[in-house]
């Protein structure tokens, strides 16, 4: 199995709009990362020296302090790690959204590298730390700049 089969894909929000766009940086740094969720590819950086992955991306591998780490396409499932179920509006376009609910995954393919997302579904769901969930691409074509999101939920049992 390539890293890129049976990958879920979305244009429904779970957030409501006018929340701030992610974009890289103006140094490019995460724009692998950016651009590799626009194709429905998980890209993190995987250093080529001493084999540790790490994200968000840096210029040096934290572990052998090697420059330029590569990145790589890893599969996007993991487990819950951490989560929070929201109630109180952060931004103002979610009042009177909550509750909702955020979650740290950490990759499954990528030891050691934990993302922040949301978890799709109830969101009064019972939520599990160490489930496995899977990664939803959610994308926004018709934002300016485009972009996609990384959203995850609980895989489907076999
Ligand atoms: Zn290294």
């Amino acid at each position: 199995m390539t890293p890129n089969d049976q990958v879920s894909i979305t244009e429904e929000s779970y957030l409501p709009a006018g929340l701030p766009i992610p974009v890289p940086e103006a140094d490019g740094l995460s724009a692998p990362f950016w651009n590799g969720l626009r194709e429905n590819r998980v890209m993190v950086q995987h250093c080529k020296e001493c084999g540790t992955f790490q994200h968000g991306p840096e210029w040096i591998c934290h572990h052998c302090h090697a420059f330029d780490p590569p990145f790589d396409q890893v599969a996007p499932r993991a487990r819950i790690f951490s989560w929070e179920r929201a109630w109180h509006p952060v931004h103002a376009c979610l009042n009177g959204h909550g509750p909702y609910v955020v979650v740290v995954v950490e990759l499954m393919g990528a030891p050691g590298v934990r993302m922040l997302g949301n978890l799709l579904g109830d969101p009064m769901a019972d939520v599990v730390i160490g489930a496995e969930v899977e990664g939803v691409f959610e994308h926004h074509p018709q934002a300016a700049p485009p972009f996609t999101l990384l959203q995850w939920r609980y895989t489907k049992s076999k």
